[in-house]
Protein backbone atom coordinates (compact mmCIF):
# COMPACT_ATOMS: atom_id res chain seq x y z
CA UNK A 1 0.00 0.00 0.00
CA UNK A 2 1.41 3.95 -0.49
CA UNK A 3 2.76 5.63 2.46
CA UNK A 4 -0.37 7.84 2.75
CA UNK A 5 -2.59 5.37 2.68
CA UNK A 6 -0.94 3.47 5.35
CA UNK A 7 -0.86 6.75 7.70
CA UNK A 8 -4.31 7.60 7.58
CA UNK A 9 -5.72 4.00 8.27
CA UNK A 10 -3.76 3.56 10.94
CA UNK A 11 -4.50 7.13 12.48
CA UNK A 12 -7.87 5.90 11.92
CA UNK A 13 -7.83 2.96 13.35
CA UNK A 14 -5.59 3.06 16.54
CA UNK A 15 -5.45 7.12 16.87
CA UNK A 16 -8.86 8.14 17.10
CA UNK A 17 -8.97 9.41 20.97
CA UNK A 18 -6.60 11.89 21.41
CA UNK A 19 -4.59 13.74 19.09
CA UNK A 20 -0.99 12.33 20.14
CA UNK A 21 -1.91 8.79 19.92
CA UNK A 22 -2.79 9.90 16.26
CA UNK A 23 0.18 11.41 15.67
CA UNK A 24 1.85 8.05 17.13
CA UNK A 25 -0.58 6.03 15.05
CA UNK A 26 0.62 7.68 12.08
CA UNK A 27 4.38 7.46 12.85
CA UNK A 28 4.15 3.54 13.81
CA UNK A 29 2.47 3.20 10.35
CA UNK A 30 5.05 4.96 8.15
CA UNK A 31 8.11 3.18 10.13
CA UNK A 32 7.70 -0.33 8.17
CA UNK A 33 8.35 1.90 4.95
CA UNK A 34 11.16 4.03 5.74
CA UNK A 35 12.81 1.41 7.51
CA UNK A 36 12.24 -1.18 5.24
CA UNK A 37 12.58 0.50 1.46
CA UNK A 38 13.03 4.06 2.51
CA UNK A 39 16.73 2.80 3.69
CA UNK A 40 17.23 0.28 1.07
CA UNK A 41 16.33 3.23 -1.52
CA UNK A 42 19.25 5.22 0.45
CA UNK A 43 21.89 2.23 0.08
CA UNK A 44 20.68 2.39 -3.86
CA UNK A 45 21.35 6.41 -3.79
CA UNK A 46 24.56 6.03 -1.86
CA UNK A 47 25.94 3.79 -4.60
CA UNK A 48 26.59 0.72 -2.38
CA UNK A 49 28.41 -2.26 -3.99
CA UNK A 50 25.73 -4.68 -5.37
CA UNK A 51 22.97 -2.64 -5.38
CA UNK A 52 20.52 -2.31 -8.56
CA UNK A 53 20.19 0.53 -10.42
CA UNK A 54 17.03 2.37 -11.06
CA UNK A 55 17.18 3.06 -14.96
CA UNK A 56 14.35 0.68 -15.69
CA UNK A 57 12.11 1.76 -12.49
CA UNK A 58 11.56 0.26 -9.37
CA UNK A 59 13.80 -2.46 -8.63
CA UNK A 60 12.62 -6.19 -7.61
CA UNK A 61 13.65 -7.42 -4.31
CA UNK A 62 15.70 -9.99 -5.33
CA UNK A 63 17.61 -7.96 -6.91
CA UNK A 64 18.93 -6.36 -3.58
CA UNK A 65 21.35 -8.12 -1.63
CA UNK A 66 20.40 -9.84 0.89
CA UNK A 67 21.60 -7.58 3.77
CA UNK A 68 19.38 -5.22 2.31
CA UNK A 69 16.56 -7.24 1.91
CA UNK A 70 16.86 -7.78 5.54
CA UNK A 71 15.29 -4.47 6.01
CA UNK A 72 12.03 -4.55 4.42
CA UNK A 73 11.85 -8.76 6.26
CA UNK A 74 12.62 -7.62 9.61
CA UNK A 75 10.02 -4.20 8.99
CA UNK A 76 7.10 -6.30 7.46
CA UNK A 77 7.17 -9.35 9.57
CA UNK A 78 4.26 -9.83 11.65
CA UNK A 79 6.71 -12.31 13.49
CA UNK A 80 8.71 -9.55 14.76
CA UNK A 81 6.03 -7.18 15.46
CA UNK A 82 4.21 -9.72 18.12
CA UNK A 83 7.36 -10.03 19.58
CA UNK A 84 8.14 -6.55 20.21
CA UNK A 85 4.43 -5.21 21.35
CA UNK A 86 4.24 -8.28 23.39
CA UNK A 87 7.41 -6.82 25.56
CA UNK A 88 6.14 -3.55 24.88
CA UNK A 89 3.22 -4.61 26.43
CA UNK A 90 5.23 -6.24 29.12
CA UNK A 91 7.38 -3.28 30.42
CA UNK A 92 4.40 -1.07 30.51
CA UNK A 93 1.88 -3.47 32.13
CA UNK A 94 -0.53 -2.38 29.39
CA UNK A 95 -1.20 -2.76 25.50
CA UNK A 96 0.63 0.47 23.71
CA UNK A 97 -2.41 0.32 21.05
CA UNK A 98 -0.82 2.92 18.61
CA UNK A 99 2.11 0.75 17.69
CA UNK A 100 -0.45 -1.66 16.86
CA UNK A 101 -0.60 0.66 13.38
CA UNK A 102 2.46 -1.34 12.75
CA UNK A 103 1.11 -4.52 12.78
CA UNK A 104 -1.86 -2.76 11.02
CA UNK A 105 0.53 -2.03 8.31
CA UNK A 106 1.81 -5.50 7.56
CA UNK A 107 -2.05 -6.88 7.73
CA UNK A 108 -2.64 -3.94 4.80
CA UNK A 109 0.66 -4.86 2.53
CA UNK A 110 -0.13 -8.92 2.24
CA UNK A 111 -3.18 -8.08 -0.06
CA UNK A 112 -1.90 -5.30 -1.68
CA UNK A 113 1.67 -6.29 -2.64
CA UNK A 114 1.90 -8.85 -5.73
CA UNK A 115 5.20 -10.50 -6.29
CA UNK A 116 6.12 -7.99 -8.95
CA UNK A 117 6.74 -5.30 -6.32
CA UNK A 118 8.42 -6.43 -2.82
CA UNK A 119 5.29 -8.86 -1.76
CA UNK A 120 4.89 -8.81 2.20
CA UNK A 121 7.53 -11.64 4.22
CA UNK A 122 4.76 -11.53 6.68
CA UNK A 123 5.93 -14.92 8.26
CA UNK A 124 9.71 -13.80 8.46
CA UNK A 125 12.29 -15.66 9.46
CA UNK A 126 10.05 -18.72 10.57
CA UNK A 127 8.75 -19.51 6.75
CA UNK A 128 9.36 -17.16 3.89
CA UNK A 129 5.98 -17.76 2.45
CA UNK A 130 4.42 -15.09 0.87
CA UNK A 131 0.69 -14.11 -0.56
CA UNK A 132 0.46 -13.03 -4.52
CA UNK A 133 -1.69 -9.79 -3.96
CA UNK A 134 -3.83 -7.67 -6.02
CA UNK A 135 -1.11 -4.89 -5.91
CA UNK A 136 -2.19 -1.55 -4.56
CA UNK A 137 -1.91 -0.16 -7.92
CA UNK A 138 -4.10 -1.43 -9.50
CA UNK A 139 -7.07 0.53 -10.50
CA UNK A 140 -9.45 -1.37 -8.67
CA UNK A 141 -7.55 -1.62 -4.89
CA UNK A 142 -6.97 2.39 -5.23
CA UNK A 143 -10.81 3.05 -6.19
CA UNK A 144 -11.80 0.75 -3.47
CA UNK A 145 -8.88 1.91 -0.86
CA UNK A 146 -9.74 5.63 -1.77
CA UNK A 147 -13.33 4.80 -1.32
CA UNK A 148 -13.26 3.21 2.03
CA UNK A 149 -10.91 5.42 3.23
CA UNK A 150 -13.20 8.15 2.36
CA UNK A 151 -15.91 6.76 3.74
CA UNK A 152 -14.22 6.17 7.27
CA UNK A 153 -13.08 9.48 7.98
CA UNK A 154 -16.42 11.31 6.91
CA UNK A 155 -17.61 9.10 9.48
CA UNK A 156 -15.12 9.49 11.59
CA UNK A 157 -15.65 13.46 11.16
CA UNK A 158 -19.52 13.85 11.16
CA UNK A 159 -19.93 11.82 14.94
CA UNK A 160 -17.00 14.32 16.16
CA UNK A 161 -19.30 17.06 14.43
CA UNK A 162 -21.82 15.44 16.08
CA UNK A 163 -20.35 14.89 19.68
CA UNK A 164 -19.33 18.62 19.93
CA UNK A 165 -23.13 19.66 18.73
CA UNK A 166 -24.58 17.75 22.30
ZN1 LIG B 1 4.91 -1.65 3.62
Amino acid sequence: MDIFSHALWGGAALGRKKRNEFLLAIGFSLMPDFLGEGIMFLLVILGLPGMPGLEHGHPDITEFPAYAQGFYNATHSLVLFSLVFALVWLLKKKPFLPLAAWGLHILIDIPTHSFRLFPTPFLWPLSGFKVNGIGWESPLALALNWTLLAAVYSLWFYRQRKARGK
